[in-house]
């Protein structure tokens, strides 16, 4: 801490609101002064945002404005462009000082699973633009056949019985990652009851020719020669680390793939007063659970090194763990230490029915979340 404060509480910047973000900043809340640093007005609930494109009836509730998140703390709405262990800088100019940073900027992720626009108005009305192109759409190409495809793929087939949905992916399996073929087997059942297409281990020839998301007819040829016509198309895939305001100090910890790089104990690398949580971060698997998780084991961390202690607690990470949902009531899943996959009705009781708005809408002090 810096020696100006030190019978204060330390000021903790936390950088970007989500998932970890959001966790870091409200665990350390009654320790610490807490900015949160966000460019968003609020926090996108992005799990339940392949719902709210087919049902916009949702988007009400998968947007939680920040104002609600912190008794002590404060949001700053913007983003941060420069940051060094003990300095932030913000893309208007603002510089704010810290004892402690969690860097937890997370990851970019092609629309409509998340957004880049930063006011809900726009983000919302961006949803229902694409759900009215979707809706007139007979034929449904998505490209990725990991969980976010499989997720679209179940959610368009619950609103939409007769249009023509198809999965595509280079890859030879569904899903992909590190999980049990069981798993991958019964989801894949699941799909081809559910009437969806799977074209797998299919590069396709040629770009696609219309942008994702809008509604124009197009055909195009996997490399065996297979042709698919579609009438509307999604991109399923890609990661991206927003890591890209690192200063010179933390620079060295950014790996040639964006991901920063941390250890044991969450600290950046070489850092003893930075942290990195979430997607950003290469701790565990790009999960909201894992980086909620890691959020926890930061504040234990920060709250010691605030009162003189060095001995620092490692994050443990959870193991492998998916909930693959297939509409409301389909779907399956695997959970950490259990040799067995998890069936459509616990995977539609802890995530495909509700999406987990509610348990979101408590953490920023909606009690009762909008209606929808
Ligand atoms: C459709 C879908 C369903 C999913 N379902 C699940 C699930 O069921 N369970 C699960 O565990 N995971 C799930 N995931 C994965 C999960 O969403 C991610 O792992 C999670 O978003 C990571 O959280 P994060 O806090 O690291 O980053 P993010 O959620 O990506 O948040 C990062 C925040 O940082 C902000 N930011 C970016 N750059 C800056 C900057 N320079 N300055 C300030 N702020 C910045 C962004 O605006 C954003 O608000 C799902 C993902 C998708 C796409």
């Amino acid at each position: 801490m810096n020696e100006r404060n030190q019978a204060a509480k330390p000021t903790v910047v936390v950088v970007g609101g989500g998932y970890g973000g959001i966790t870091a900043a409200k665990a350390l809340d009654h320790t610490s002064d807490v900015v949160l640093v966000e460019p968003k007005d609020a926090f996108m609930h992005n799990i339940a945002a392949l719902r709210a494109l087919v049902d916009p009836s949702w988007l009400s509730r998968i947007f939680l404005p920040y104002a609600g998140l912190l008794a002590h703390g404060r949001v700053v709405r913007d983003r941060a462009v420069e940051v060094e262990p003990h300095r932030v800088l913000t893309a208007s100019g603002e510089e704010i000082s810290a004892d402690y940073v969690v860097l937890a900027t997370g990851s970019r992720y092609p629309f409509p699973a998340k957004t880049d626009l930063v006011d809900t108005h726009h983000a919302q009305e961006q949803v229902r633009q694409s759900n009215r192109a979707l809706a007139q759409a007979d034929r449904v190409l998505l490209l990725g056949a990991g969980p976010v495809g499989i997720e679209l793929a179940g959610e368009i087939r619950e609103v939409w019985p007769e249009k023509s949905i198809v999965l595509l992916d280079v890859a030879d399996e569904i899903l992909g990652g590190p999980y049990m073929p069981e798993l991958k087997a019964e989801l894949r059942r699941q799909l081809v009851e559910s009437r969806v297409e799977l074209i797998m281990s299919s590069p396709l020839r040629q770009p696609l020719p219309t942008e994702p998301g809008e509604l124009a007819t197009f055909t195009v040829t996997t490399e065996v020669g297979t042709e698919v016509t579609a009438d509307i198309w999604f991109r399923c895939y890609g990661v991206v680390p927003n890591s890209d305001y690192l200063g010179d100090e933390l620079a060295a910890a950014r790996r040639s793939d964006g991901f920063i790089e941390v250890g044991p104990t969450l600290q950046v690398a070489g850092q003893t007063a930075v942290f990195a949580i979430g997607d950003v971060s290469t701790a565990d698997a790009k999960m909201a659970g894992f980086a909620r998780h890691q959020a926890a084991t930061v504040a234990d961390n920060i709250n010691s090194l605030a009162q003189g202690q060095f001995d620092l607690a490692e994050y443990e990470s959870m193991g492998v763990a998916i909930a693959v949902p297939i509409g409301p009531s389909g779907g399956a899943g695997q959970f950490p230490g259990q040799d067995q996959i998890v069936g459509r009705e616990t995977i539609s009781e802890v995530k495909g029915r509700d999406l987990m708005v509610d348990q979101f809408g408590e953490v920023f002090g909606l009690s009762t979340p909008s209606v929808r």
